[in-house]
């Protein structure tokens, strides 16, 4: 792609000189990645793979192993989606090119994954050899009144361990093979969603691991990689310190910890929002910019908890707030090491960073 130059580029470059704050984008698809690049983004700090098992390839495969209890129908539909997450993951580290890409492990709402509808529910059967009263039994089991507060994250992962194994595979071999077609070592960054116990973590972190010895092992190779969790329950932040002990990062997922702090829907909240923030109930959108007395002192709270345990823990923020400039002087504030936005936000949170730097700088000379 071109790259931006002129005036724009004089003022980023300007930007850069005095940010401290990394720069990453959220990106999942070879696009995104390439316009994140473009406008300057030092890495991918969120590739949110739940996007890619939507193609009509691929999702069928996902509901069958979503819909049968058994071991070896699940691991055929799994093992189908495999060469096609290589080839995602490939894609996106040969674009990045060496710089960081943190990959989080599949966060759907489940329900999304679920067959619509008869005629899905009957493609299923078909392809499972199950009947189609058997399929409606079992989906309605799996059916949840409230998705986003239920089966999601590390929690399905740890339901159905066949998907996380097959991501985590096709990361390392998809890391391998680029790494050696570039002559340069890709470094992926493992992220586990969800997470609200330092023993979730620990059950994940460790089927992740031997899954990469696994393959090391097959391929007599090497790969250095780091393995992470999202900060975005309440319970993860209160227990930073607890989790910091199996993470080599922390992700704080600011769009579920809205929700989550404020019991607010984030996919409802539209309705009466507005007219609760003009009436001064709320300081703003608490989904735009980060409520400093509410989910930002949790995201503080994980900061010096997690850098309790572990000084050198990386530390970045990946949900919406992460292009928001208001926020952004926040995550300066409170030391995170980056944040991670949509790729078209990448330049205002450059110039946002840089500003939230100098005023940094103006308050510790007045100090
Ligand atoms: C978040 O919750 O802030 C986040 C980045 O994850 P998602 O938006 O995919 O839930
Ligand atoms: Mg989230």
């Amino acid at each position: 792609p071109p790259s931006l130059s002129g005036d724009f580029s004089t003022l980023m470059g300007w930007a850069d000189s005095v940010r401290r704050l990394g720069i990453r984008a959220n990106a999942e698809t070879p696009e995104d990645a390439e316009t994140a690049r473009r406008f300057g983004a030092e890495g991918i700090g969120l590739c949110r793979t739940e996007h890619m098992f939507f193609g009509p390839d691929r999702i069928g495969h996902v509901r069958q192993m979503i819909m049968t209890e058994e071991p070896e129908a699940r691991a055929r539909a799994i093992g189908a989606l495999l060469p096609f997450q290589r080839d995602d993951f490939s894609a996106l580290f040969r674009i990045m090119a060496g710089l960081p890409v943190t990959i989080r492990l599949l966060d759907p709402p489940l329900h999304e994954f679920l067959p619509h509808g008869e005629a899905e529910l009957k493609d299923v059967a078909a392809a499972l050899g199950q009947s189609v009263d058997a399929l409606r039994a079992r989906r309605s089991a799996l059916s949840e009144a409230n998705p986003m507060l239920g089966h999601r994250g590390c929690r399905l992962g740890i339901s159905y361990p066949e998907i996380y194994a097959m991501q985590v595979r096709a990361i390392t071999e998809a890391a391998l093979a680029v790494s050696k077609e570039a002559g340069k070592a890709v470094i992926p960054e493992i992220m586990i969603p969800l997470v609200g116990t330092k023993a979730e973590l620990d059950l994940v972190r460790k089927a992740c691991e031997s899954v990469i010895a696994d393959v090391l092992k097959e391929q007599n190779a090497e790969l250095t990689y780091t393995i992470g969790t999202m900060i975005e329950l309440p319970r993860a932040a209160i227990t930073a310190d607890q989790i910091a002990e199996s993470a080599d990062f922390f992700s704080f997922g600011t769009n579920d910890l809205t929700q989550t702090t404020l019991g607010l829907s984030r996919d409802d909240a539209g309705s009466f929002l507005p007219a609760y923030v003009e009436k001064g109930l709320l300081p703003q959108d608490p989904f735009i910019s980060i409520d400093r007395e509410g989910v930002g002192a949790l995201v503080r709270m994980g900061v010096e908890k997690g850098r309790a345990t572990k000084p050198d823990l990386k530390l970045g923020i990946c949900g919406e707030h992460g292009g928001d400039p208001l926020s952004i002087s926040f995550f300066e504030e409170v030391g995170l090491d980056y944040v991670s936005c949509s790729p078209f936000r990448v330049p205002v949170a450059r110039l946002a960073s840089a500003q939230a730097a100098l005023a940094a700088r103006r308050n510790a000379v007045k100090a």
